[in-house]
């Protein structure tokens, strides 16, 4: 058996994909419910570093395991950075997908295609059984679409383009060489094999 990771998270599906990619590596990642740590972290940093920090320092604090935690979202430009931090937040707390999506199109509705950039960003916070963190940073550059389009994926999949088609029309294998998440995770890699 491997050296077990905290996910700072109970989100099954983060759960899953980080599993899938640690584990054939000899990292043993379990949930924070797992590590008998039950609580719910109040995400009131400024950046989407403050507030996997936040995230991941608070789960730490309680199991003293190594742990991590991820934060992400979709900066529009034409949009000052909205949604930012606020993306899982964005057109209320009990909004849809969908919803979200028809919020940013009506925004953007007449702005040229130039002016309508955005990119993904993760941000990953490691914290080592010392208690010292690492922050593992991916983006992904891409253009708001004038409408929702393909049916895969979740989130502001269906809006942004990369590379003339949306996210929600890859594949997964296909989003998973590109995206934001993906490019983090290299470099989260990176830091837990330097510590391993
Ligand atoms: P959190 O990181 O779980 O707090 O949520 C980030 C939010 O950003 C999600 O609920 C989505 O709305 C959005 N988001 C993050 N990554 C993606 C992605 O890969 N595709 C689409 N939306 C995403």
């Amino acid at each position: 058996m491997g050296m077990k990771i905290v996910l700072a998270s109970n989100n099954k599906h983060k759960l899953e994909e980080y599993k899938k990619i640690l584990s054939p590596l000899g990292f043993e990642v379990i949930s924070q419910s797992e590590a008998g740590v039950d609580i719910e972290v109040e995400e009131t940093g400024t950046t989407f570093e403050e507030n996997a920090l936040l995230k991941a320092m608070a789960v730490h604090e309680a199991c003293a395991l190594p742990v991590f935690a991820d934060d992400s979202g979709l900066e529009v430009d034409f949009l000052g950075g909205r949604p930012g931090i606020y993306s899982a937040r964005y057109a209320g707390k009990d909004a849809t997908d969908k919803e979200r999506c028809e919020k940013i199109l009506e925004e953007l509705k007449g702005v040229e295609p130039s002016r309508r950039t955005a990119r993904f960003v993760c941000v990953i916070q490691y914290i080592d059984k010392n208690g010292n963190a690492k922050t593992a940073r991916g983006e992904c550059e891409g253009i708001i679409g004038e409408t929702m389009s393909g049916k895969g994926g979740f989130g502001y999949d269906p809006i942004f383009i990369f590379d003339g088609k949306s996210f929600a029309e890859m594949g997964v294998e296909e989003k998973n060489r590109v995206s934001h998440r993906a490019r983090a995770v290299q470099k989260f890699l990176e830091i837990l094999k330097e510590g391993k």
